[in-house]
C-alpha cells in the first residue's frame, strides 16, 4: 500500500529541493500534510491545483517555471510522455480486500473473464484472480488499462466471455465496455459492489453525433497543450480528410477543452484531437456535435 512517508522517501532519495506535486483528485485533502512532511525534509514544494487526469498531462513547463528540480507525478504510471524537468512517478496502491464482494456475487459472473484494472488496483487483481479461480472460474489477466487505451483488454477478447475491472468509478470500465462486445463487470472498491456496465447511453449519443456531423460544413480541430495528448500527424491527416471532403477546418489549441471557450466560434461541428474521453462523457455540454476523428464516418 502506498503512504505520503514513502512518497517523501522517494523525493529525498532524488535530492530534490523544490519541488512540484501534482496529485490525482482524491489526494487533494491530503496536500497540507504533504507539503508539511517535505517541507520537515527541507524540500520546498509547491502542489498543482490544476486538474490531473492521467500521466499525458505532466506540469513539466510549470516546474520549470516555478524553478523546480523535480516534478511528482501522483496517482498514474508513465506511459512515456517526454518532458522537460525530471519526473518521479508514484502510482499510489490501494489495498483492499475483494473477496467479500466476488463471493456475494459470484453468480452474476461467466465462467472465463478477463481481469483488468486502473494502476491503482493493480495489486488486488492477484487475489481476484486466485479467489475466482478457487471457485472454478477461468481467469485471464491483461492487467491495466487507461480511459483512452484498453488494447491489453482487447488482445484477449476472443479468450473471455466477459471483463471483470477493479477499481473505483466508471470512467476505465465504460472506455472498455465502448470498444468491445463482451460484457465489462465493475467491482467497485468505495461503494463495495458489482455491477455490469452499460455503454448504451454514450453509443446512441455518439450515432447521433456522427449522423449530425455529416451535414456539417465548418469544423473546428480542437487540440490539447497537454504534452501527452499532442498529436501533430493526426491533427494535420484530420484537417487534410476534412478539406478532401470539400469542409472548411480551423485548429484551435487549449489546455483543457471545455464547451465555454468554443462559444464565439460559430462553427458547425468539433473534431476532438485531445484526450478521447471529452467527446464521450461529455459529449452532451457542447452546443455542437463533436466527434473523435475515428468517429467521422463521412
Ligand atoms: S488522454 Fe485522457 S484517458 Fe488518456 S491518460 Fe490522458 S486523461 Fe486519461
Amino acid at each position: 500500500m502506498s503512504s505520503l512517508e514513502e512518497l517523501v522517501e522517494k523525493v529525498k532519495a532524488r535530492g530534490a529541493k523544490r519541488v512540484l506535486v501534482q496529485l490525482p483528485e482524491g489526494l487533494i485533502t491530503r496536500s497540507r500534510e504533504l507539503e508539511e512532511k517535505l517541507s520537515g525534509e527541507g524540500i520546498q514544494s509547491y502542489v498543482s491545483l490544476d486538474p490531473c487526469y492521467g500521466a499525458c498531462d505532466l506540469r513539466d513547463c510549470e516546474a520549470k517555471r516555478l524553478e523546480c528540480d523535480l516534478l511528482v507525478h501522483v496517482g498514474h504510471s508513465d506511459f512515456g510522455v517526454k518532458s522537460s524537468v525530471p519526473v518521479l512517478y508514484y502510482e499510489w496502491f490501494f489495498d483492499w480486500d475483494p473477496v467479500r464482494i466476488l463471493e456475494k456475487n459470484l453468480e452474476k459472473l461467466p465462467e472465463k473473464m478477463g481481469l483488468v484494472s486502473s494502476v491503482n488496483y493493480l495489486d488486488s487483481l492477484a487475489i481476484v484472480r486466485e479467489h475466482l479461480e478457487n471457485r472454478g472460474k477461468t481467469c485471464f489477466l491483461a492487467g491495466q488499462i487507461l480511459g483512452c487505451d484498453v488494447s491489453e483488454a482487447l488482445k484477449i477478447e476472443k479468450m473471455v466471455d466477459c471483463y471483470l475491472y477493479v477499481g473505483s468509478g466508471a470512467f476505465h470500465p465504460l472506455g472498455l465496455a465502448l470498444k468491445t462486445k463482451k460484457p465489462v463487470f465493475s467491482l467497485n472498491p468505495d461503494k463495495q459492489i458489482l455491477g455490469k456496465v452499460d455503454p448504451d447511453l454514450f453509443l446512441r449519443q455518439r450515432e447521433a453525433a456522427k449522423a449530425l456531423a455529416g451535414d456539417c460544413s465548418s469544423f473546428g480541430i480542437l487540440v490539447s497543450t497537454k504534452p501527452g495528448q499532442i498529436q501533430t500527424e493526426k491533427i494535420l491527416n484530420v484537417k487534410k480528410k476534412l478539406e478532401s471532403e470539400g469542409k472548411k477546418a480551423f485548429i484551435f489549441a487549449m489546455d483543457c477543452i471545455t464547451p465555454e471557450k468554443l462559444l464565439g466560434l460559430n462553427l458547425d461541428c468539433y473534431i476532438n484531437c485531445a484526450c478521447p474521453r471529452i467527446a464521450i462523457e461529455n459529449r452532451t455540454s457542447f452546443q455542437k456535435p463533436i466527434l473523435n476523428p475515428d468517429e467521422i464516418t463521412f
